[in-house]
């Protein structure tokens, strides 16, 4: 399983295709599938989806990563062979984001210690919005504007904490969701 193939890093767990050294790929954010034995790891959020039937997960989401580079995974392989305990802290790394004004902008000068702790995750379901984009103009989607989209989704998410905070309220409603994203 750990074994360094020439193709690739590793391979999904769900098409078999190559995750590319230094490449981003996703891990499920339940701790069981990441247990050194299991080990999912998935190309891209819809293969993660794939793993959701058989896991029933009460809650989860795909997490994404980034592939060590050649060098890195082999000398993690001669560590664990060598008993060596990895890495523990798995590293949560957006890859190829562009120093994002978007966030700087929102990131509240109250400094909410819970703020500066939520994950930046892919919040997008990767198969609804392909089946969208495909029904909607028969187009493809690529997996990369998950992560934009995502930052879209935190920044109203964002707006609309904040609008629920000055109501008072711990419960972000519709009505906190800023006027001009509401239909
Ligand atoms: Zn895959
Ligand atoms: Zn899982």
């Amino acid at each position: 399983m750990s074994e360094v193939s020439q193709a690739g890093w590793k391979k999904c767990s769900a098409c078999k295709k190559n995750i590319d050294f230094e490449s981003v790929y996703y891990v499920c954010n339940v701790s069981t599938c990441n247990r050194k034995r299991t080990g999912l790891q998935f190309c891209g959020v819809s293969c993660w989806e794939v793993h959701l039937p058989v896991a029933r997960h009460r809650e989860s989401w795909a997490e994404d990563r980034r592939s060590p580079s050649r060098a890195e995974a082999a000398r993690q392989a001669a560590a664990e062979a060598s008993g060596e305990a990895p890495p523990r802290k798995p590293r949560r790394i957006i890859a190829d984001k562009p120093a994002s004004a978007a966030r700087s902008v929102t990131a509240s000068p109250s400094g909410m210690s819970a703020q500066s702790a939520a994950p930046e995750e892919v919040l997008i379901v990767a198969s609804r919005l392909k089946e969208y984009v495909r029904a909607s103009a028969g187009y493809k989607t690529s997996e990369r504007v998950l992560g934009p989209l995502s930052d879209i989704v935190r920044e109203v998410a964002e707006e609309a904490i904040r609008n629920a905070r000055a109501d008072g309220r711990m419960t972000v409603l519709d009505r906190d969701i800023p006027k001009s994203f509401r239909r």
